[in-house]
């Protein structure tokens, strides 16, 4: 390096007396690499030389073949995830980490049906979803016709159904008719379904609320069909049920189940324990495809990081904490709940967060991310290799860095690009295509090996080994 740049500066010195505009290189700012102390240097240079694309794309291949086994993906809360969370626990295992296996209640919901309410007796009426009714969320799943029983409703009461003797003489099999307010929706659900009702109808609370109101109960547990209505509606249905008998056909058709997920963590033992700067890449995919570039590509590349620091025993100065988060397709359910769960006092040892989502795109651009003390280590990589690289904001809170940055940690990483286009200025600079995709696979089922390039998997992987290697000896 050293010679190099003498023998850069003797040819500009003997240039300079061609012309002023020569000298003015002279003057440019020294190589950004030789900002970094001696130590960062060297673990630097040696972690880029235990990193290579070849044990990256090892790992790819593996990740390829669990989504073959597991129905074409590896989305969270599928069997899919789970043997890629398996995977990277044991290859940690292998290279020397003790590995923790995080756990985490993953609630999905989803109605795969139109819901419809219909009052069958005397005067039928359809209601309609949306402006009478709306389902509340984790409702359970069910077709139910029967008979309406008002439990403690009256005008103005706004506690029915609170109290498990609110369900005193309530017949089983008929339709709670209760009333919103004073305790969670949840709670009415779920003394209604203790009582025997098929299905509970909960009402607004003021004449004044004409429009159906959307709920939730929570999350999953409840097995009865729950709707809420609008004040109208249901002081419609109790009127009719008190004089005389009220029956209503209800149709629910829902998922609502809680999967168990996770996310796979470890940390170099040695070092400053004090000191820890955390890596992190989403192992999950979507469920529309097998998500080797999003997110195989920063889940291998920093696997293979931990890979090599365990396996050639690389010393570090300070700790560093691998993880591979669940459920980031989700919305960051993973990195949020790692967060959610933090100490004070491992929160004020995570002196950075290094965040790797998408770094082989085939059609890339070096993309930078997250606040200047993450951005300016790879700008300055890049820049002493003659490498461009774009500050972007795109990413802002839609990765796992989100939130860190919310808890001020100092955050940021790497970016290949995902299903944006690129422009004709990024294909000057970058080379590939103007105007397609960053990646055409993005979330789609032929996001497999062959979407992965090569060349961008070296690039960003020497870069990232690098932020690992400023960050591990910083002081
Ligand atoms: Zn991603």
């Amino acid at each position: 390096m050293r010679r190099t740049t003498i023998v850069i500066l003797c040819l500009l010195a003997g240039l300079a007396v061609l012309g002023g505009v020569v000298v003015l290189a002279i003057t440019r700012p020294e190589d950004p690499s030789e900002r970094v102390s001696a130590a960062t240097r060297n673990l630097s240079s040696s972690l880029r030389e235990a990193v290579s694309p070849k044990g990256i794309m090892e790992h790819e291949r593996r990740l390829q073949d669990i989504a073959r086994q597991n129905g074409g993906n590896r989305a969270a809360g599928t069997p899919g995830y789970d043997a890629s969370a398996e995977y990277v626990a044991q290859t940690l295992r292998q290279a020397d980490y003790r590995v923790t296996v995080q756990k985490f209640e993953l609630p999905v919901f989803q109605e795969t049906e139109a819901t419809s309410l219909e009052r069958v007796s005397s005067d039928a009426r359809e209601y309609d979803q949306g402006a009478d009714f709306a389902l509340m969320e984790y409702s359970g799943d069910g077709e139910v016709t029967a008979k309406i029983i008002p439990v403690d409703a009256a005008e103005g009461s706004s506690d029915s159904g609170c109290e498990a003797g609110d369900f005193d003489g309530f017949r089983a099999g008929g339709v709670a008719l209760l009333q919103r307010g004073a305790c969670t929706f949840e709670q009415k659900a779920r003394n209604a379904e203790d009582a025997g009702a098929m299905a509970a109808l909960i009402f607004d609370d003021s004449p004044s609320k004409s429009e159906a109101f959307a709920g939730t109960l929570g999350e999953p547990g409840t097995s009865i069909p729950v709707l809420g209505t609008s004040y109208p509606v249901g002081n419609e249905l109790l009127r009719e049920a008190r004089g005389g008998g009220a029956r209503v056909r209800i149709s629910a058709r829902t998922i609502s189940v809680s999967h168990t997920t996770s996310n796979v963590i470890a940390e170099t033992p040695r070092g400053d324990a004090g000191n820890m700067v955390m890596v992190g890449a989403h192992l999950d995919s979507v469920p529309e495809g097998p998500g080797i570039n999003d997110n195989g590509s920063g889940s291998a590349t920093i696997l293979e990081i931990a890979e090599q620091i365990g396996e050639k025993d690389i010393e570090t100065r300070n700790h560093v904490r691998f993880a591979f988060w669940g459920a980031e397709e989700l919305g960051l359910v993973g990195s949020q709940h790692y967060m959610d769960s933090l100490s004070d006092s491992e929160l004020d040892r995570t002196s950075a967060y290094l965040n790797f989502d998408m770094v082989g795109s085939p059609n890339h651009v070096r993309f930078v991310y997250g606040s200047d003390e993450v951005t300016t280590v790879f700008e300055d990589y890049f820049a002493a290799r003659n490498l461009r690289s774009t500050e972007t904001l795109n990413l802002a809170g839609r990765s796992d860095h989100g939130p860190f940055e919310e808890a001020g940690v100092p955050s940021g990483g790497l970016f290949s690009g995902a299903g944006g286009t690129k422009s004709g200025d990024q294909a000057e600079t970058y080379g590939g295509e103007a105007g397609q995709p960053y990646d055409p696979c993005y979330h789609a089922a032929c996001d497999d090996t062959s979407n992965v390039d090569r060349e961008a998997v070296d690039e960003m992987s020497n870069a990232a080994a690098h932020a690992v290697a400023v960050f591990a000896e910083r002081e």
